[in-house]
């Protein structure tokens, strides 16, 4: 028998507190839809679904020919599969974590540092920052999707400060008059702007934010039933202070982008962008890392000035946060979504209802592909036999092997595929 090089894979899930509760959650769906003996518990938040061999989430692979338990052993063991290039670049693992989120309530307000500041970071307090490598992240929108994500052109966020004296009181009068005179013509003269007015909120005494939130929030709750309150974003804050009272964090939303996403929209987070996922379903992909620095919206260890010094203060509209993807050349069924770091790049396959016989074709890099919508029977060269796909399949496909697939739906399937594009 040939050697086995693509086979199905059973995901890690994570049950974190913000999660979507049971079959409310893409994550839950995918799961008991791929694995019918899963048991999905109403009550419990299905959070995260881990394809990849994270020592936290390693796959278990689904062929017991293979002697290997998980995928991270399978790869260790099997180092070629990943391709020479990606092998070799990323000392022989996978250098990506390709993940399903299902997102209830609000994620922390967190930026992800660069490589250098990693490796400080990592140095200096490794009890909090777990490794010294980036963390770059895409996310592509299942069904429509909430984040916060970079800051908001000044116009905006002046505007905010004018409707929101509560705000206004936390920065305080010089630092937002120096903001509001700040001029488009210098950009460096903003950014400087921007960065005191953010630091000072974020460092504000806690009983005084506490007070001035409580203040805002019983303003907008008191405000005329359908007056419009979006001059100070009324209907957010008061969602996010409902799932987080008291916190910081509520007040980010009139500095950062709201940015809302349809399904197959994108967003890339790059170093030191500051982000925020607030609800909906995605795919998401990332550098394999957990550096994470935040600052509210949640109860986890918080590093207000690691974050307000290393943050990206450009303004930019929340349109220019949607990252496009592009159709291959090669195949007018594939869109590629390729960010501008070397770990990951994500394929979104759209096979129409008109083609029986669609090939996954091979690339110089692993790749998971995970299915969403369809079914089919695929065949490879380098599978142990055939292997029956449905919503919720996952597969790991060694570097430069194909899989065929028979398609036995009627309305064509929608796929994804993470690998590393170098
Ligand atoms: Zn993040």
């Amino acid at each position: 028998m040939a050697e086995i090089r693509v086979f199905p894979l059973s995901c890690a899930v994570q049950n974190y507190s913000w999660g979507k509760l049971g079959l409310e959650s893409e994550v839950a769906k995918l799961l008991s839809s791929g694995d019918p003996l899963v048991q999905i518990q109403p009550d419990r938040p299905y959070a995260e679904l881990w394809m990849g061999a994270h020592p936290r989430g390693d796959a278990i692979i689904r062929d017991n020919r293979i002697p290997q338990k998980t995928l991270g052993q399978w790869i260790a063991d099997n180092p070629v599969c990943l391709g020479t290039k990606v092998k070799d670049t990323f000392q022989g693992q996978l250098p990506f974590l390709f993940k399903v989120l299902s997102v209830d309530t609000a994620l922390s307000i967190q930026a992800h540092p660069n490589k250098e500041l990693a490796a400080k970071l990592h140095a200096q307090f490794p009890e909090h920052y777990p490794d010294a490598n980036h963390k770059p992240e895409m996310a592509i929108a299942l069904t429509p999707f909430e984040g916060l994500c970079g800051f908001r052109p000044v116009e905006e966020i002046v505007s905010f400060l004018q409707n929101v004296p509560e705000l206004r009181a936390l920065i305080g009068e010089v630092a937002v008059e120096q903001l509001e005179r700040s001029g488009s013509d210098d950009p460096r003269g903003v950014s400087a702007a921007l960065r005191v007015c953010f630091t000072r909120l974020m460092k504000s005494e806690k009983k005084f934010f506490v007070d001035q939130l409580n203040m805002l929030v019983k303003r907008i709750s008191q405000e005329e039933e359908g007056k419009d309150t979006s001059g100070s974003n009324g209907e957010l804050l008061l969602r996010l202070h409902s799932q987080y009272p008291g916190d910081i964090g509520c007040f980010t939303i009139y500095f950062l982008n709201l940015v809302k996403l349809e399904p197959g929209e994108a967003m890339f987070l790059g170093a030191n962008e500051p982000h925020a996922y607030l609800r909906g379903d995605c795919v998401e992909c990332m550098a394999c890392s957990d550096n994470t620095v935040r600052a509210g919206l949640t109860p986890k260890f918080i590093d207000v000035l690691t974050l307000c010094e290393m943050l990206n203060y450009t303004p930019a509209p929340s349109s220019s946060k949607i990252f496009p993807a592009v159709q291959s050349q090669l195949d007018p069924n594939v869109y590629v979504y390729d960010p501008p770091v070397p770990d990951f790049a994500i394929m979104r396959i759209e096979i129409p209802a008109s083609i029986k016989l669609y090939l996954i074709s091979a690339i110089d890099s692993a790749s998971i592909l995970l299915v969403i919508q369809g079914t089919a029977v695929g065949t490879s060269t380098a599978a142990a036999s055939e292997m029956s796909l449905c919503r919720g399949s996952v597969l790991f496909i060694s570097a430069n092997e194909s899989i065929s697939l028979h398609l036995s739906s009627p309305d064509g399937m929608l796929l994804f595929r993470a690998c590393c594009l170098l």
